[in-house]
């Protein structure tokens, strides 16, 4: 998919995605064969990855397109692989119904309370995030969080202190805990902004 209706100010979407609206494929099936994703896989130390929500909210029409029921469905097999679904989104039943397996990430992303209000205009809040998180690890899924865009501002250290915090006191640890084991690849997504 293409494009996304969160509105977040930071989004580099907006800067080189020049759509008009949404584009959701159809053919989803077509990109769920071997030699695709084996084509698409990259790979880091000694595991591969593979993801969605670069061009868009992975989860965010989820409950319109089920594409990740199919995706689940897919990489439920496919032991080897990591299959990671970036996202802002609390948009998880599919994800709950499908259930999860150890190999399929979901990772979201999570900024300080005051940066999320200030340029997070349309998504869920980070509470809101965390709760879903926690649900899905409950359901088998691996977590992840990314923070990304770091915003320096007074006391930046103190409110990202406080949003880690939440997910470390929401999320079950041990459905995090496995990645910064293995590799500290999804946890430790980072990036900085100055000047907020
Ligand atoms: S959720 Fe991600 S893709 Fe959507 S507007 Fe915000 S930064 Fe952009």
């Amino acid at each position: 998919m293409w494009a996304c209706i969160y509105d977040c100010s930071y989004c580099l979407l907006r800067g080189y995605q020049n759509l008009a609206g949404i584009v959701i494929p159809y053919n989803i099936e077509d990109y769920l064969c071997d030699e695709k994703i084996e084509s698409s896989i990259k790979e880091f130390f000694n595991f591969k990855r593979i993801g969605s929500g670069e061009f868009t909210d992975s989860l965010i029409f989820g409950d319109i397109t089920r594409f990740s029921t199919k995706i689940i469905g897919y990489f439920k097999k496919k032991n080897d692989i990591f299959f990671e679904f970036k996202t802002k989104s609390a948009n998880i039943k599919n994800l709950l119904e499908s259930g999860g397996k150890e190999n399929i990430v979901v990772a979201w992303s999570a900024n300080s309370i005051r940066i999320s209000k200030a340029n997070e205009f349309k998504t869920p809040l980070i509470r809101e995030r965390l709760e879903a998180a926690k649900e899905c690890a409950l359901s088998g899924f691996s977590t992840a969080f990314h923070f990304d865009p770091i915003i320096y501002y007074d006391n930046w250290k103190q409110g990202y202190r406080e949003t880690i915090d939440m997910v470390f006191d929401t999320v079950p640890n041990y459905s995090i805990q496995h990645k910064v084991d293995k590799s500290g690849i999804f946890e430790n997504a980072v990036g900085t902004e100055n000047g907020y």
